[in-house]
């Protein structure tokens, strides 16, 4: 039975690809040329969605998608409250979420005025520590915010680190690990059981591969 997979676009996407054609799931057309958003799956009748990152647990919780691909920052960011299974780590993607903030300076106790992205996972962390913060929304460039006075710190993605470097900003605390995730609808886990163990089953055998540095 064809599943309906709705993979995060950009970054995860390209790095799934190859995950996904070791599991014999691979577009009709040539994603990177086609303005196409949904894919017919050359051979097992599976449908690929390309979607916004905040759209596939949206997706895959209202049954539109069997299963999703996406960073676990994006499904924090849901909620809390999972309404589908969080079923692998694809071990693609690795990277952190962190506070950060300008070089040398130290951040006020209470009353911290917060820029990000991750507004649910920020508000989470500091309310953790019990402290008291502002948060401020944006939807990007989130270094330029305490540069620009419209922010002390910030909450956001860090991988190699040198986009904060290249903003006057250091790295403060890591909230958590992040990496690309599958997640299950909770009804086709039931209703597309065989489907969805294979698919699990065999990118399981394709990250394995992958880790060893045997799949482009
Ligand atoms: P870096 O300069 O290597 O620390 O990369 C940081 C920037 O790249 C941030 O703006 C992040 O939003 C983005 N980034 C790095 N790694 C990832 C990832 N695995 N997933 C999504 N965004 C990322």
């Amino acid at each position: 039975m064809g599943l309906v997979i709705a993979l995060n676009k950009g970054r995860i996407f390209e790095e799934c690809l190859p995950l996904l054609a070791a599991c014999k799931i691979q577009p009709s057309d040539d994603p990177k040329k086609s303005r196409k958003l949904i894919f017919d799956s050359v051979s097992g009748g599976h449908k690929i969605i390309v979607a916004r990152s905040a759209d596939v647990p949206t997706y895959v919780e209202n049954g539109v998608a069997d299963v999703g691909i996406t960073g676990k920052d994006t499904i924090l960011e849901y909620g809390d409250d999972m309404t589908f299974y969080e079923r692998l780590d694809l071990k693609i993607g690795a990277c952190r979420m962190m506070t950060a903030g300008p070089v040398g300076v130290v951040e006020p106790e209470q009353g911290i005025r917060v820029a990000s992205k991750f507004v649910n996972i920020a508000r989470k962390h500091y309310q953790s520590q019990s402290k008291q913060v502002s948060i401020v929304k944006l939807s990007g460039a989130l270094e330029i915010a305490p540069l620009l006075g419209l922010s002390d710190c910030i909450v956001d993605i860090v991988d190699t680190g040198n986009t904060l470097k290249a903003n006057g900003l250091e790295a403060r605390e890591t909230i958590c690990d992040i990496s690309t995730r599958l997640i299950v609808n909770r009804a086709s886990m039931k209703t597309k059981f065989d489907a969805v163990q294979l698919l699990i089953q065999q990118l399981e055998e394709a990250i394995n591969t992958n880790e060893a540095g045997d799949i482009a």
